[in-house]
């Protein structure tokens, strides 16, 4: 029997706590746009977070295991929710703004959110949802907006500042069992409805120190954070979580995610990490090109969320000595799944192939690779197979909607209950994870697999190409094809599609060089800043890409 306090729950609230006073002194920045940010301490976010459920529970009657939403920005009141709602036993359902008005009300329905905490300027977004939304009793107004706009709507709506004013700001929080749902999430859904994934105290518990390792994002109390990637994607990876267990400071860009405040803010404020998916990073350094600014202050930058090209990694550390650490993970993961930090003991040229490959996974994260045979595929580096997780921080099914069981359909979980990522690569012998490609993107020709990623990555490397992202398209002799669709770099009115292929024909084999091109003014994008194929094959399919 062990000896320990193994009854001890693992809870958000401990990490309120702890965050609060041990850390007390820390800050949260919230960029303004003009004059001053805002800043308050640890210490006042957990005192306002106490607030906050008191008046969640008093004024509004929230009670644990109710779902609150949130529609915000990367904001310091944003971060008292994040902490208020779970320590409280209630459960904070991240509301993904930029998804289509229809899915957003699928979500709130589907999570039965009783109240929702939304930013005054979201309410031209939120109001003409109203109506569909038929859970919501409340709604928490932070920060200006037109509240003209909620008159005559069902839900009492409420004033934040209003509501935390006068409260205690102390908050006796319960000891729930550490698999109570804390938070959840709904993957921006590239297919089919949103998919809710729940997350307990636990798996944010331990995934938060799974962050804070040295061989994760490794960050002290000598480094501040600049979360580009939205509280709404992924818990903002759990970087809210994770500086209150270290004292890390958060600047936090509110809702100025171009690329121009990015920049400003970062020579202003000065932050030493920052982590958002590949896109941002593509606009920052467009904007830095033509705006120099001064960004020394940033020791690394964690990017995933869609493959990091190679070519960004190296315009980073060789025109702005930032060291890029490229990572992958999904909403059923936390989202932290593995990290591409190198073995010790190499020279820096030694380290780049490892430093482009998805990464290592950590000790709670459990893969393998289902081969097309159906037996594993080994990890010699070569052998392909759809890669699957488990452990204490990956979902093991989705929400099923309140008071139903939850899903596990096929084509997510493996019937022994790993989940299936969807996505396609090898694993070193060192365990090393390269994705060649989400299984849906892989292009199939002639029996034989092409990865878009690795031409997109190619063709980005090009000094005209400013993004470039390949889908399959339908071929009478090799069943599938790929289609090059890149967008120039800014002052190149076109460059011919030879030179391209030629460009190629250095980096992958002949037999994968597309025939078929095309040039766009800027590549889809879906909700969390990603490539949008499927947008992409349904103009070729319309005839508008030929
Ligand atoms: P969505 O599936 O809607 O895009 P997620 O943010 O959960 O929402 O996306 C997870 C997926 O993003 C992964 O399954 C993978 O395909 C892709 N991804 C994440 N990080 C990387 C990376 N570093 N390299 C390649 N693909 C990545």
């Amino acid at each position: 029997q062990s000896t320990m306090h193994d009854d001890v729950p693992l809870l958000v609230s401990r990490i309120l706590t702890h965050g609060s006073t041990v850390h007390g002194r820390s800050r949260i920045t919230t960029w303004t746009g003009e004059g001053e940010p805002r800043r308050q301490s640890f210490a006042e976010t957990g005192a306002r977070a106490a607030q906050l459920a008191h008046a969640l529970r008093d004024e509004l009657g929230v009670r644990p295991g109710d779902v609150l939403g949130t529609l915000m920005w990367n904001n310091a009141e944003h971060v008292e929710a994040y902490f208020a709602v779970p320590s409280m036993a209630a459960v904070l359902h991240t509301l993904n703004l930029r998804l289509p008005a229809e899915q957003l009300a699928f979500i709130v329905n589907h999570a039965r959110d009783r109240v929702i905490l939304v930013n005054g300027s979201l309410l031209p977004l939120l109001a003409p949802l109203l109506p569909r939304l038929s859970t919501v009793e409340h709604l928490v107004v932070v920060g200006p907006g037109d509240t003209s706009l909620l008159e005559g709507c069902a839900p009492r709506v409420h004033e934040y500042e209003h509501l935390l004013a006068g409260r205690p700001t102390s908050y006796d929080w319960p000891q729930v069992d550490e698999r109570t749902p804390a938070a959840m999430c709904y993957t921006s859904g590239t297919t089919g409805d949103p998919k809710g994934v729940v997350y307990s105290h636990r798996s944010v518990y331990l995934h938060s120190m799974q962050v804070n390792m040295a061989e994760s994002m490794g960050l002290t109390t000598a480094d501040t954070t600049l979360p580009v990637v939205p509280m709404f994607h992924v818990n903002a990876w759990g970087l809210p979580h994770a500086v209150f267990m270290t004292g890390v400071g958060l600047l936090l860009p509110d809702r100025f995610l171009q690329p121009a405040p990015l920049a400003e803010m970062i020579e202003a404020e000065r932050p030493t990490h920052a982590a958002a998916v590949p896109v941002i990073w593509q606009g920052l350094l467009a904007e830095l090109a033509a705006t120099p600014r001064d960004i020394s202050s940033l020791r690394t930058v964690t990017i995933g969320g869609s493959a990091c090209p190679p070519s960004m990694m190296r315009a980073f550390e060789e025109r702005h000595g930032v060291r890029v650490c490229h990572a992958w993970g999904m909403t059923e993961t936390s989202p932290l799944g593995s990290l591409a930090h190198p073995p010790g003991g190499l020279s820096p040229e030694e380290q780049w192939p490892y430093r482009i490959t998805q990464g290592r996974f950590p000790a709670g994260v459990e893969a393998r690779l289902a081969a097309p045979d159906g037996g594993f595929a080994p990890w010699d580096g070569t052998s392909p197979g759809e890669l699957e997780v488990r452990g204490p921080w990956i979902a093991a099914a989705y929400f099923g909607g309140a008071g139903e069981p939850p899903l596990r359909p096929e084509d997510r979980f493996s019937p022994d209950g790993w989940l299936r990522t969807g996505d396609v690569g090898v694993i070193s012998p060192d365990g090393y994870l390269t994705l060649t490609d989400r299984a849906k993107d892989v292009i199939k020709s002639g029996g034989e697999w092409i990865s878009s990623v690795e031409l997109e990555n190619a063709l980005m490397a090009h000094e005209a190409v400013a993004e470039a992202a390949v889908i399959a398209v339908p071929d009478d002799k090799w069943g599938e094809r790929p289609l090059a669709a890149v967008v120039l770099e800014e002052g190149r009115e076109t460059v011919p599609y030879e030179e391209l292929r030629a460009f190629l024909a250095d980096s992958v084999a002949k037999w994968q060089l597309p025939e078929r091109w095309t040039t766009l003014d800027a590549v889809p994008k879906t909700s969390v800043g990603k490539f949008d194929k499927k947008v992409l094959r349904a103009r070729y399919a319309a005839g508008e890409l030929a």
